[in-house]
């Protein structure tokens, strides 16, 4: 059964430091499974978060949920003041349309396991592809920045290449900076290196590194890679079957758990 979130009102002017992102009590359920029980968590404007826990713990599904790509069955989540599947209107609450949910998707990057990319499109038309339809930038301003993006993730070299000519590494690069294109004020990242080949992965989380020292983008990404989420998170939050263990920053997370449960975990990867 799905309940609609309690109201959350949006002040005019949000106060400078409500969180980015803001999980209230979430719960989602698949059937009779409840895969999600009670997620609480804030996440402040700029700040890196990584997701960590088993396989099967919720990770993928609460970063869905943030980006309008699952229900929840109960709690609230808003992305800078706005209320993720809802809107309030008249103090009421009203489902949004996906029309409208899809705009709000714009203002969210995301990066999967599977980069996706068009392959028919080289990796600039790739990068321009959705500003130019979607937002309607102009080709020339839209190029301008897509190469800016490439150069950043360092493969300016690479812009007349079609997908099936570049490594795993670089197409998940290039995914990248087509998210960021975009100009998203968030960025999710859902295992961006796990479907790579070992030799491959740094390359990718060296760009997220750099994207988290530089950007002030709020990033949350799920990874099983530990030594990057300890370098590269501010805070780290252990997931275990749909619910957060704990939460702190990656040294108290890493060194001084303080569950069993993160530490079974932590002694199986590391
Ligand atoms: P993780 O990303 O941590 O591996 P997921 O969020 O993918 O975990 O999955 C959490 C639980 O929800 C798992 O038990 C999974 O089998 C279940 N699940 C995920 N997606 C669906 C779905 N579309 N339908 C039914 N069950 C699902
Ligand atoms: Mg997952």
């Amino acid at each position: 059964m799905t309940t609609t979130p309690d109201i959350v009102t949006r002040s005019a002017d949000p106060a400078a430091d409500d969180p980015m992102i803001r999980i209230s009590g979430v719960r989602k359920s698949y059937g009779s499974t409840e895969v999600l029980k009670g997620i609480d968590l804030d996440i402040p404007t700029g700040e890196t978060v990584c997701i960590i826990g088993p396989s099967g713990s919720g990770k993928s599904t609460l970063l869905r949920t943030m980006n309008h790509l699952e229900d929840i069955s109960a709690g609230s989540i808003t992305v800078d003041g706005d209320l993720v599947g809802y809107r309030l209107k008249r103090g009421k609450l009203y489902e949004l349309r996906e029309s409208e949910a899809c705009r709000r998707r714009l203002e969210i990057g995301m990066v999967f396991q599977h980069f996706n990319l068009f392959p028919h499109m080289t990796a600039l038309e790739n990068v321009t592809f959705a500003p130019i339809k979607v937002k309607r930038e102009s080709p020339a301003a839209a190029t301008e920045y897509a190469r800016s993006l490439l150069a950043r993730v360092g493969l300016a070299d690479k812009e007349g290449s079609y997908p099936s000519k570049l490594s795993g590494g670089q197409q998940q690069r290039v995914a990248i900076a087509r998210a960021l294109a975009m100009r998203p004020k968030v960025m999710l990242f859902d295992e961006p290196t796990s479907a790579l080949d070992p030799e491959l992965v740094g390359e990718v989380l060296s760009v997220i590194k750099d994207l988290a020292r530089t950007g002030g983008i709020t990033m949350v990404v799920v990874t099983h890679e530990m030594g990057f989420a300890r370098e590269v998170s501010d805070r780290v939050v252990f997931m275990d079957a749909g619910t957060i263990v704990e939460v702190g920053p990656p040294a108290q997370v890493f060194d001084t758990p303080a569950h069993d449960r993160t530490r079974t975990f932590l002694s199986a990867v590391l």
